[in-house]
């Protein structure tokens, strides 16, 4: 069994990831940790788990083999660095810290201590991504020219706190959604980013100087450009993932979403396609993975690695929304 602790008490880890762990052979929910004691026990009480501290130290000691760190972004880096030196397997919310440079550090921490380290890019485990990426590794759509990622969604009132008020704690459409897109084009084109140009802007929902809309122009290694449009404004925009290569289009609606959601089309001289995929729960996927890996038997979807590239690429992509400048991606990996 794989006993798990909770470091945060939230929205995340209540709609999605306390079902993703319970759903698997032997996943526990042993305890939760919230800097308030009355959330945390709360938070317990109302999601069945035997107990609530507040304070990691106490998190730490208790008989647990991982934790699931879904705080607010600027708080990531120091928990996951203690979990790691006590032992646990980290599976970490994105971004995993404030800048890349702190990223890097917990990977090398997790390298140095044998610690799993995963981070929750949750649509790398989505059936639609998986077999677009599936399509293009097998040549369907022969050489990749260029990609369209519709990610601008509205952001619910519910969630309207600190992601549009609090540049300290990793606020902005960027840190938010960003990262997942260039993750997501990292993974479904099996390619890397190595330079970005990006507008933000703020729409009217985000205050504190932080941005609320963003438009991003990625260069791929193999010579791919590609647009990302991230947002919290738009209400009825829908969103999609597009790639065109040399002999074919494949074009994916709604899939952009925390749900296994959605179309995938493939366009070729031939006619029209669609896809089918497994439409299996996107985080009950990524908690399996990161139990195989524990285990030692694979990776989590998604690595510290992959978290540091992402981070890398947003980071890079805020810096040239300030700058006027297109800035080269450098993971330093
Ligand atoms: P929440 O705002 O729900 O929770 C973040 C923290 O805010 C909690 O740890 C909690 O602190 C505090 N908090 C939550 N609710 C309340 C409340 N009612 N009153 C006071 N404090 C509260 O954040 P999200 O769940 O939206 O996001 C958490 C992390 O997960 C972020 O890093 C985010 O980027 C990531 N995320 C990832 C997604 C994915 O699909 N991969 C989707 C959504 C978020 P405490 O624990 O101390 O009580």
């Amino acid at each position: 069994s794989v006993k798990w602790g909770l470091i945060g008490a939230s929205t995340i880890a209540r709609q999605f990831m306390i079902n993703a762990i319970r759903a698997q052979e032997g996943g526990e929910i042993a305890a939760v940790m919230s800097s308030n004691p009355e959330r945390a026990t709360a938070y317990a009480r109302e999601n069945g788990i035997p107990s609530a501290v507040s304070t990691l130290d106490a998190l730490l000691k208790s008989d647990i083999d991982a934790v699931y760190i879904s705080t607010t972004n600027e708080l990531h880096l120091d928990q996951a660095l203690a979990a790691i030196k006590a032992g646990k397997h980290v599976l970490c919310e994105k971004p995993l810290a404030l800048t890349s440079a702190d990223a890097r550090k917990m990977v090398a921490a997790a390298r140095a201590a044998g610690i799993v380290l995963g981070t929750n890019h949750h649509l790398r485990n989505a059936g639609a991504h998986r077999a677009m990426r599936e399509a293009i590794a097998s040549g369907r759509i022969g050489k990749p020219i260029a990609a369209r990622v519709f990610h601008s969604v509205y952001l619910p009132e519910t969630l309207q706190g600190w992601r549009i008020t609090k540049p300290e704690a990793g606020g902005g459409v960027v840190l938010d959604i960003t990262v997942h897109d260039a993750d997501t084009l990292r993974f479904v084109l099996g390619d890397d980013p190595v330079e970005v140009s990006a507008f933000t802007q703020s729409a009217g929902m985000a205050g504190g100087g932080l941005e609320d809309g963003a438009m991003c122009i990625w260069r791929f290694k193999s010579g791919l450009i590609a647009q990302s449009h991230e947002g919290f404004t738009t209400k009825f925009a829908g969103t999609g993932f597009e790639v065109h290569g040399s002999e074919g289009s494949l074009i994916a609606s709604d899939v952009m979403t925390q749900k296994p959601d959605g179309s995938v089309l493939l366009r070729t001289a031939k006619g029209e396609e669609q896809l089918s995929f497994d439409r299996e729960d996107l985080y009950v996927r990524s908690v399996r993975q990161l139990h195989a890996a524990i285990l030692g038997k694979g990776q989590p979807a998604a690595t510290g690695e992959d978290g540091v590239w992402s981070l890398t690429a947003a980071e890079a992509a805020l810096q040239s929304a300030s700058s006027g400048k297109a800035v080269k991606i450098d993971p330093k990996l």
